[in-house]
């Protein structure tokens, strides 16, 4: 049976078309650059073989109706009945959901209500929808939370010490993000391992361009350091990660600017590319790093205090963990942001082999036998799990 994992971002579609429930993909690519005035680009990947083209495109549903053309097309498909199922991610479902559902009135209205929180991303994510319920009308569709794991946090970690009627009344609380990341590769360490997930204290760090970090006790995020936005918690490419409120209000004064746009300076430049002023990109961060860049190693440095320092906090509020895993581009790739945030954790028994850390591509193993939490890289694979709970929920 073949499933359609979509992920639509503001001028985005990215897709990942599995047979299941084998979880072999078949093809994969995206769309980028919709909703411009220029030509857009459209590139996918089937047997080993890629190819990219330029073509207008003004909305998501121009992109949808050419990707399932382009699928007969190559004869990826022979008819558009083979997909069953379309999953789509969603970064933000705020209190409404807990778990993946099926898409009807009532989800697609509780994702619209919550655009406020993800303004960028719910409105995407809900013209993709549309687009593929007009392309595909026969067929089910899912949509899958960012935020749905982070729900299983208990009150004192997701609220805030703020007036309590801005919660009851706005649902300002932490929400997180990075959620089907986190469970997934918390859940496929416990499997790696052959270990009970309900047995576990797992601290998962997702460090790519967004970074997060997330305590996951016996299977359940207990907390995560992403919150009402995906602004909080540690330094990232372009954001700032936590910072004082104040600092807002003092630049709004000092720059004659008003608060929307600072946040989208703390959002949009800084992080990496504001404090190096190089780039948002970890590749180019390393490289002046190497060639002792002092904006750059600052820039770095910054970030893995900060990380070391939730996963510290972690271990706190977890009472001790067993294992730590890095996920996502950043955590999947660099070797040195890994040695340099693991020598600041010694004081937790943290010990890594810097040879096996030097591997890539596949879930390994990175601590000695002697560490006191087990240390690992895997692959995150978000898609899958769109596509898993695609099949699941469509068969119930
Ligand atoms: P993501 O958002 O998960 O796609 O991660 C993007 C980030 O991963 C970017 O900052 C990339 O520079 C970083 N990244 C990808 N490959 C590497 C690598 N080989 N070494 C260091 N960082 C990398």
């Amino acid at each position: 049976m073949k499933i359609m994992s979509i992920n639509c971002g503001s001028s985005s579609l990215k897709f990942k078309l599995f047979e299941m429930p084998e979880e072999k993909v078949i093809t994969e690519g995206q769309f980028e650059r919709i909703g411009f005035k220029e030509m857009g680009t459209y590139k996918i990947k089937f047997n080993g073989e890629k190819t990219e083209s330029s073509l207008l495109l003004p909305d998501h549903s121009v992109a949808a109706d050419h990707l399932l053309k382009d699928l007969i097309d190559k004869k990826i498909i022979s008819s558009l009945d083979e997909i069953k199922g379309v999953g789509h991610r969603i970064v933000q479902g705020g209190k409404y959901f807990k778990e993946s559902c099926i898409v009807n009135e009532w989800s697609k209205a509780r994702i619209e209500e919550l655009i406020d929180l993800a303004p960028l991303h719910n409105k995407a994510h809900l013209i993709g929808i549309n687009a593929f319920e007009k392309a595909l009308p026969n067929v089910k569709q899912v949509v899958v939370f960012d935020t749905a794991f982070h729900q299983g946090m208990e009150e004192e970690a997701f609220m805030y010490a703020i007036p309590y009627y801005w919660y009851s009344e706005y649902g300002i609380r932490k929400y997180g993000a990075h959620g089907t990341s986190h469970q997934f590769v918390a859940n496929e360490y416990a499997r790696l391992t052959n270990q009970d997930i309900k047995k576990l204290k797992i601290i998962t760090c997702h460090i790519g361009n967004g970074a997060s970090l997330c305590a996951v006790e016996y299977g359940r995020c207990k907390d995560t350091s992403m919150g009402l936005t995906p602004l909080e918690g540690v330094p990232m490419g372009t954001r700032t990660g936590n910072i004082d409120p104040t600092v807002v209000s003092y630049i709004c004064q000092k720059e004659n600017k008003d608060a929307y746009t600072v946040v989208q300076e703390l959002n949009k430049k800084s992080g990496y590319l504001g404090v190096s002023e190089i780039s948002n990109d970890a590749r180019d961060l390393e490289e002046a790093y190497k060639k002792g860049n002092e904006k750059a190693i600052l820039a770095l440095h910054i970030q893995e205090k900060r990380i070391a320092d939730y996963i510290a906090s972690y271990y706190v509020y977890l009472n001790g963990c067993d294992a730590m895993v890095f996920t996502a581009g950043i955590g999947e790739n660099s070797d040195t942001m890994r040695s340099r945030v693991c020598a600041r954790l010694k004081v937790l028994g943290v010990e890594i082999d810097e040879k096996l850390n030097l591997d890539r591509g596949h879930p390994f193993r990175i601590s000695t036998p002697n560490s006191k939490i087990d240390v690992w890289v895997i692959p995150t694979n978000e898609e899958l799990v769109i596509a898993r709970d695609t099949l699941r929920i469509i068969n119930e």
